[in-house]
């Protein structure tokens, strides 16, 4: 599949259909037993009891929507791609090359990003919230499935794919707009013939070089040469000014933390819940695979979210 026939067919919001029974073919939960329902029960009481709760999700809540995390065993990015490594801030900042290769992967996966929608972890946390027993939900993507489940009370600890930031003004633009930016900037490569592999499940597509080193990237719209950067923390890059004393203060205005799909394998995420650990208040954790917080944990339920999200939306649904 030539790149141009790749890019024509993003550029018209839609992926190309083989790629798409692709997309719904690959299953990115790592493997992992069913849970026992007897396992559940302390999970059950943890819940009913908590006047005001806090909960931090991850990668975990959105393998279930189709996007790949990072270190699932066999079915992580690092596990799928041999080669992947994620973009750094320094890199991002200083070379120009990178910044292309971003944009153009960007791009070309943007499509299968936003057609993403939300599973029943996300549906269920956002019916807590509107039942009052949340009171904030941190998580720790980028992808914005808590804002389209109807979440609100949210802190996005790593930012979200769905702004753009110019590093001089700090003008925010909407990631919408600025893909018709990139658009518009990158007509004359849809008369190239490129050769490149076949766009990932994931969205993301193997680049040659020649399709990045030619890939446009326009300058901040509002100051004219800011570097445009998306509004996520990058490896690398420190939290915004300010985050983590906000999560800080809402962890302390909470009676109870649930921790739902993250190994807390990111210092960002692990700190808040060592905190909370500090302060003496009740931890749970789901998660498939060992994480760095089950220590922290009063109990930890080795298993898929969505599972035991489901049977949770079940049996509390009237009982509160
Ligand atoms: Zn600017």
């Amino acid at each position: 599949m030539s790149w141009c026939r790749n890019l024509r067919q993003v550029t018209s919001q839609a992926l190309p259909s083989n790629t798409k029974k692709l997309a719904t073919m690959i299953n990115y939960v790592p493997k992992h037993e069913s849970v026992k329902r007897s396992e559940l029960a302390p999970l059950i009481e943890f819940i009913q009891s908590a006047r005001s709760l806090f909960v931090i999700t991850g990668a975990g809540v959105s393998t279930e929507s189709g996007l790949p995390d990072y270190r699932s065993e066999g079915t992580g990015l690092v596990a799928r791609r041999p080669n992947f490594k994620p973009t750094n801030y320094q890199d991002f900042m200083k070379k120009e090359s990178t910044r292309k290769i971003y944009w153009a992967r960007s791009f070309a996966g943007w499509s299968y990003q936003t057609q993403r929608q939300p599973n029943v972890t996300h549906y269920t946390l956002a019916n807590w919230e509107d039942k009052g027993k949340i009171s904030c939900l941190v998580t720790q993507n980028v992808d914005r499935l808590h804002h389209k489940s109807g979440s609100k009370k949210i802190i996005e600890l790593h930012g979200t794919l769905f702004e753009v930031r110019c590093m001089n003004c700090e003008n925010i633009l909407d990631r919408f707009k600025f893909q018709e930016m990139l658009r518009s900037a990158n007509i004359n490569l849809f008369n190239i013939d490129f050769e490149a592999t076949a766009l990932r499940p994931d969205g993301d597509v193997e680049l040659s070089k020649e399709v990045s080193s030619n890939f446009a990237v326009p300058p901040c719209p509002k100051c004219g040469s800011g570097i445009l950067k998306p509004n996520v923390v990058f490896y690398g890059e420190n939290l915004p000014k300010g985050r983590k004393e906000q999560v800080k203060r809402e962890i302390e205005k909470s009676d109870a933390i649930l921790v739902l799909g993250t190994t807390l394998h990111t210092r960002s995420g692990r700190d808040h819940i060592e905190h909370a650990h500090k302060q003496r208040m009740p931890i749970a954790l789901v998660n498939i695979g060992p994480s760095f917080g089950d220590n922290l944990a009063q109990f930890k339920i080795n298993a898929r979210c969505g599972e035991v999200m489901k049977f949770l939306s079940h049996e509390l649904n009237n009982n509160w």
